[in-house]
This record gives C-alpha cells, sequence and structure tokens, in this order.
C-alpha cells in the first residue's frame, strides 16, 4: 500500500534529478523510481518490488543494505555529537580515529587524509593542492593536469573537466583550459585491431610523452586516472599500463592522483588499487566506499612528500585558504569508522578476490557465446560486458539504438539492477561486496536472457 498517493506528482514537479533527462521526467515520459528499503544485496521500491542491485547504488554500498551496525553508529555519534568543524586544529574523537584507520590502510608513504563530502569535491581539493604546492615550489606555470578521456572525477567545473566524456563538457563550457586529455586505457576499443596489448601500452605511454611535450613538462602539475576506468566503461588496465605511465610522469617531474573514489576500500579484492597495480601516487582520492554511502564523507590522501611541502606553505603563508564547512563530519566519520570495521570482520575484501571472478566465469559461461557480446571483463567485483553489432569486425552499434539501455530495462524487469554506462553499449557490474555465488548466477542467467529478448 502506497503511503502518500502525492509523492509521484511532487516528484515531477519540485525535484531536480541529477544525471536525468529533465524534460522526459517533467512529462512522465519516463518512469519515476522511488526506493524505499534495502537489505543485503537487494533493494525495495514502494510498489513492493524487491530488485537484485547489481550496481550497490552507483557502485557505492560496498558493505550492503541495512547494517544495523553502521545505522547504530550514525546514531549514537548524533546523540552524542552531531557535528563539531575541523577548523583551526579543532577534531572530534570519531574524525580523528577514522584518519588514523585510513593511513594504516593505505599504501606506503601516505602521510594525512584531508576529509570533504564526496568524490568530486575531493577531486576539486586535490586539484588545488597541485596548484599550491608548485607555487610554493617557486613553480607558478607548472599547473596543467592530464586526465584520460573516459576517465571520470566528478561533475564540478575542475572536476568535471577532468572527466573525460562528452556529456560533462557539452554546453558547460568546459573542459577548462588547464586541464587535458590523453588516450584511455582501453584495448579493446584500440583504433588497430592488429595491434598487440604492449604495443597499445607503449602507445599510451608515447601519446602521453607527446602531449607533454607539446604543452612543455614545466607546464603540467599533474595527472589524474582512476586505477580500472570505472564510469568511462569498467576497464581494467592493459598489462604494464601503470608502469609505462609511472615512468613518463616520473621523468616529468609530474604528480600522480589515483582516483580509487570506486576501487579504495576492497573492490578490486585489494583494499587500494594502488597496491593491486603497482601505482605510487602522491594523492589517493577516496569517498564512496569509505562509508559505505551510509553518509556522505570522501577524503585526500596526501603523501609524505606533498605534506612536507604544503607544511612549508603556512609556515610562510599563514593558515592554508581551504576547508569545507562539513570537512570531517562526525557523522560521516562514524560511518566511515562502523564500515570500515565490518569490511574487515566479514572479511569482505576476500569475498570480492572470490565471488568476483565466479561473477565473471559464469557472465561468460551464459553470454560468451552470444554473437552480440564482444567483450567481458573486470577485477575483484568489478565486471563489464560489452555488446558488440559485430564482434569479428568489432563493429558498435549506433548510439542512437540505445541497445545498452535496453537490455538493463529488460534486466530490471526481472528483477536486477545493472547499470548501462554512459558512453557505448556496456552493461556494469559493481554489486555489494556482499554477493553471493546463488546472486551471481542470477545476474548471469538474468543477462543472457534480457539480452536474447533484446537481440535474439
Ligand atoms: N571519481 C570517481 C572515480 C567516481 O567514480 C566518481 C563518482 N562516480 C567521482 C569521482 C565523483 O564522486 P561524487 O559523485 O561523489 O562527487
Amino acid at each position: 500500500m502506497r503511503k502518500n498517493d502525492m509523492l509521484e506528482q511532487w516528484d515531477r514537479e519540485n525535484f531536480f534529478h541529477p544525471s536525468t533527462h529533465l524534460a522526459d521526467f517533467a512529462r512522465g515520459d519516463m518512469p519515476a523510481r522511488v526506493i524505499s528499503g534495502g537489505k543485503g544485496s537487494h533493494i525495495t521500491d514502494r510498489d513492493g518490488n524487491r530488485l537484485l542491485d547489481g550496481f550497490a547504488g552507483l557502485y557505492c554500498v560496498n558493505v550492503g543494505y541495512g547494517r544495523t551496525e553502521i545505522a547504530e553508529a550514525i546514531a549514537a555519534q548524533a546523540h552524542e555529537l552531531a557535528y563539531y568543524h575541523a577548523y583551526v586544529g579543532h577534531g572530534t574523537e570519531v574524525s580523528i580515529t577514522l584518519a588514523k584507520m585510513i593511513l594504516d590502510r593505505a599504501p606506503a608513504n601516505m602521510s594525512k587524509v584531508y576529509f570533504g563530502l564526496g568524490g568530486s569535491d575531493a577531486n576539486e581539493t586535490n586539484a588545488k593542492l597541485l596548484w599550491y604546492y608548485n607555487n610554493i615550489l617557486g613553480r607558478p606555470e607548472k599547473k596543467k593536469i592530464i586526465s584520460r578521456w573516459r576517465g571520470y572525477h566528478g561533475s564540478g567545473l575542475i572536476t568535471g573537466s577532468m572527466t573525460g566524456l562528452q556529456a560533462f563538457h557539452q554546453k558547460f563550457d568546459l573542459p577548462l583550459p588547464q586541464v587535458l586529455h590523453t588516450v584511455a586505457p582501453y584495448y579493446y576499443r584500440r583504433d588497430d585491431l592488429d595491434m598487440s596489448e604492449a604495443d597499445f601500452v607503449a602507445h599510451c605511454a608515447t601519446e602521453l610523452e607527446a602531449l607533454i611535450e607539446r604543452e612543455g613538462p614545466d607546464t603540467i602539475a599533474g595527472f589524474i586516472g582512476e586505477p580500472v576506468l570505472g564510469t568511462g566503461g569498467i576497464v581494467p588496465p592493459p598489462t604494464g599500463y601503470w608502469e609505462a605511465i609511472q615512468k613518463v610522469l616520473k621523468k616529468n617531474d609530474i604528480l600522480l592522483i589515483a582516483d580509487e573514489v570506486v576501487t579504495g576500500f576492497g573492490r578490486l579484492g585489494s583494499m587500494f588499487g594502488s597496491d593491486h597495480y603497482g601505482m605510487e601516487p602522491d594523492i589517493i582520492t577516496i569517498a564512496k566506499g569509505l562509508t559505505s554511502a551510509y553518509a556522505p564523507l570522501s577524503g585526500s590522501i596526501i603523501s609524505e612528500k606533498m605534506w612536507k611541502v604544503l607544511e612549508q606553505g603556512t609556515d610562510e603563508n599563514g593558515p592554508i585558504g581551504h576547508g569545507w564547512t562539513y570537512s570531517a563530519h562526525p557523522i560521516g566519520a562514524a560511518a566511515g569508522v562502523a564500515n570500515l570495521k565490518l569490511i574487515d570482520e566479514l572479511n569482505l575484501i576476500a569475498n570480492n578476490a572470490d565471488t568476483g571472478p565466479y561473477l565473471r566465469q559464469r557472465l561468460a559461461e551464459e553470454l560468451g557465446n552470444h554473437t552480440h557480446v564482444g567483450d567481458i571483463r573486470g577485477e575483484g567485483m568489478l565486471a563489464a560486458v560489452e555488446l558488440v553489432q559485430d564482434r569479428d569486425s568489432r563493429t558498435f552499434f549506433d548510439a542512437g539504438d540505445g541497445i545498452g539501455g535496453k537490455v538493463a530495462a529488460a534486466m530490471l524487469k526481472r528483477g536486477v539492477i545493472a547499470r548501462a554506462m554512459p558512453q557505448g553499449d556496456i552493461l556494469g557490474l559493481a554489486p555489494p561486496f556482499c554477493l553471493t555465488r546463488d546472486e551471481a548466477d542470477q545476474i548471469a542467467t538474468t543477462m543472457r536472457d534480457a539480452l536474447i529478448e533484446v537481440l535474439g
């Protein structure tokens, strides 16, 4: 029984939904989906439909829905002290504890955590810190940031610029001139089908080097990348990619930001993607998995090398002029502490290393022979199925056909959520870390049935 029959009308009249076709939604040409509950890997909508959430919200509800341990930690913190700020050396027990827990888990040579609210503002902080750093070092020209096409780093001004997806630039006058883009490490979509993976990696490094040369190494401050491309298509890097890229960055004294908003805290079956791929970042961006989305919280983990310079800056100029009212919010921090404890206690990272590969194996068994399945890939608890018109010649469907969206809709009808990724007919899967083998089976067979319904 619906509690409020006016809700859908209120939704269409009043709510500006992010990443939504505004006109279609207001007109009622697309469904309004109101989610009312969740438990484990499932959510329930207000019509009572129970859905297996193969994308963990927006790959963020990592420990799964309905965890009372986190809910209770949030409630206890709200009763004790809902808020105090972190300016001028203030803190709360819970935010200090969380910073310590993050550093205990972070890769070597990391020194401090700056807390924000979401991935976009964390990367905004990171861009500013690169500029601050180079200004302190007397290199005011060294400011540009290189990102990759298909990278996703947020949708603010500088972060929407770093995001290498057209929809985030169009009509917003982005990218800003300080941001440049280089080749996506997307071997399946290489231009030259005869190119080997090793040659493709060399090509990525050469293209990066050429861009740096063209612009001048003295103008480039940083390079930002997700260990595994996420929103741009869920694409693990080709073997040797990060090694080759880091060689170019080191040679040109360019800092590396590892955007681990998706990969941080276990999604790849390792605590951090940086460790997984041998990356040695100067900054690590964290968000989603830090609290499993039970409360908004993000962070920038800063290396010791950068920290020393930032400290020097404040010795020269006074307190750093950067901070949000809600930096290190105690409610978010309480969610973070409880979430990280739960990940350890339930051994969820090991489950990702086990059930994630099982999910891909089942996808390969159920879908691998379908003529329109071009690629099945992933790492840890991340998977993608890329659909093509013809797999031998690797030709893609017209974007206007919206095949990926149709298959995702056919899956939804059968009770399973996959995400049609925004560029290309790619079905993304990033289930909660508590996914069982039975649930993995259900995802694979449902995707098979949906694919047959849409493409035969
Ligand atoms: N970086 C990455 C890698 C992301 O996947 C996202 C969100 N999908 C962001 C940054 C931005 O985070 P938010 O949406 O919390 O601002």
